[in-house]
């Protein structure tokens, strides 16, 4: 064992011993390593529930290396100067944050540590390319996805995976920290995540499974089947890329290897990694526009007439609007923390076109209901939705939810699984029971007693919606 002091490497949302640079910093130090991770309490339910189950993989992986995960929980720079107070420790390691807002309090901690004699080690983490890295030939910043992804490709390619380490030798004395347990980051009463366990493996070994599993068998014609909700044919990956269990680098090398192995597969490959682009590129803007998750960047929709309906926004969370499909998808997200990327389109418009409610407001729900929240890939989709970001569908393009339903969930299996009172629907009825209330009715689906009727006319409110719309421009 090293008498050297030691070194504290600080597990933020990269929750993995593997292509972790923090991680390997610390075991090829020499020194005794504290592995620390500190409570983000801003974070929302259902990615509450995933950090507990993703902590308890990291603390059993540590384990296994000889070390232990220390919990604290306060604010960073008062925990880690607690820490080095404790311990002296001399050194710390950490992975810096690409969240902006997080990433110049990390520069001020290193400043102030540094200052104080400490040894900071910091390295870049959770993208494939830093942000603001990628930049047009005249220096500037991207706004729109194509030409940026683009450039991306033509850039080098993120490093080969570093393994994980051998051994991350713990100091002799061991260091106090709270037990998971006491966090009470799981719901109890009611305990609203039960439907999530049997959906996902939280944790470093279940990101890697799920890669394995999404390559052997959806990568080939994942460019055909990724914009049907009732196929599951996506990665599934987004939690275990928010919370950093596995690195958007490994994913890309591993895909790369499996077109290697089978050429077929290069469509597929193509259009995946270009969804990992759209994860890249919702950094990109946040770096330039910090206030991406509060404020529109087109200005001039600051001044959209948005309602305030609290009963309509209610049905919306509930998945009882009476949209088969919108219902499902939140009755997914409520069910298992997620919801497939097409519906997530859906039911973003149509809380944001047809209920004409702030974006901010579906932004705030899905930020506590999804286990893959994550501050830039959700506040460039609302953004995207509602009309108002970089590169963003027009405002004026708006989803309707029963031509949606229609064409990616043809026989309705997703409405039927997520909104089971409709499942004896006929398929060309699931979609739209209004159409044909008295034929609902004779498949046992009386519309306000076993199901909501539409709470808006589709039609009408697309109309109100581009009135709104014109309100604004004429504004201007
Ligand atoms: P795959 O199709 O397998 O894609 C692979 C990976 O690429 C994903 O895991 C994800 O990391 C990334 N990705 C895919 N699509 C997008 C996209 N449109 N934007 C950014 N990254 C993407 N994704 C989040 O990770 N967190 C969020 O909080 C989030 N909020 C969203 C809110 C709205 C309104 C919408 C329309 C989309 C949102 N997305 C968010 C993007 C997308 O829906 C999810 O990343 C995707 O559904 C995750 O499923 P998957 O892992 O099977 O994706």
């Amino acid at each position: 064992m090293t008498d050297r002091r030691p070194m504290i490497l600080w597990f933020r949302r990269d929750l993995r011993l593997s292509d972790q640079q923090a991680v390997a910093s610390a075991a090829s130090s020499g020194r005794p390593v504290i592995p620390l991770h500190i409570l983000d309490e801003t974070m929302g339910g259902a990615a509450r529930w995933w950090l507990h189950h993703s902590l308890a993989g990291l603390h059993r992986d540590i384990a296994a290396l000889g070390n232990r995960l220390v919990l604290r929980r306060g604010p960073a720079t008062e925990v880690i100067a607690g820490l080095i107070a404790e311990t002296g420790a001399e050194a710390i390691a950490f992975n810096r944050s690409p969240d902006p807002a997080v990433a110049a309090s990390d520069e001020a901690l290193a400043r102030r540590l540094r200052q104080a004699g400490i040894e900071v080690i910091t390295s870049d983490g959770g993208l494939l390319f830093e942000p603001g890295g990628i930049r047009t030939g005249t220096g500037q910043r991207f706004r729109v996805f194509t030409p940026f992804w683009r450039a991306c490709r033509a850039a080098p390619p993120p490093a080969w995976p570093l393994p994980a380490p051998e051994a991350l030798p713990a100091p002799s004395t061991p260091v106090a920290g709270d037990k998971l347990d006491d966090w009470c980051l799981l719901p109890t009463a009611p305990d609203w995540a039960r439907g999530f366990a049997p959906c996902w493996q939280p944790g470093e070994a279940g990101a890697r499974a799920r890669l394995a599993a999404f390559i052997r068998h959806d990568l080939r014609d994942y460019g055909a089947r990724r914009d049907r909700p009732d196929l599951q044919a996506t990665s599934r990956l987004s939690p275990h890329l928010a919370f950093g269990e596995i690195s958007p680098g490994q994913v890309w090398h591993a895909a790369h290897h499996a077109l290697a192995r089978d050429p077929a597969r290069s469509t597929g490959v193509e259009r995946f990694l270009s969804e990992l682009g759209w994860r890249e590129f919702s950094y990109h803007l946040l770096a330039a526009e910090p206030e991406m998750p509060r404020r529109p960047l087109r200005p001039e929709f600051a001044r959209f007439p948005t309602l305030r309906d609290d009963t309509a926004l209610r049905a919306w969370q509930r998945g009882l609007t009476g949209y088969p499909i919108v219902d499902a998808g939140m009755r997914e997200l409520w069910q298992t923390g997620w919801m497939h990327n097409r519906v997530r389109m859906v039911a973003a418009s149509f809380l944001i076109k047809d209920l004409l409610l702030p974006w901010t407001e579906g932004l705030a729900w899905f930020a506590d209901t999804l286990v893959d929240h994550d501050v830039a890939s959700n506040a460039a989709s609302w953004q995207w939705v509602a009309g108002c970001g970089a590169d963003a569908a027009p405002f004026f393009r708006i989803f309707n939810p029963t031509l949606q339903s229609r064409k990616f969930d043809p026989a309705g299996a997703y409405i039927r699984r997520f909104v089971p009172e409709l499942a004896r629907l006929p398929d060309e009825l699931i979609h739209a029971p209004a159409a044909d209330p008295d034929r609902a009715a004779r498949h046992g689906v009386v519309l306000g007693r076993d199901y909501p009727a539409p709470i808006v006319d589709h039609d009408a409110a697309r109309q109100r919606a581009l009135a709104a719309l014109a309100s604004l421009k004429q504004e201007n």
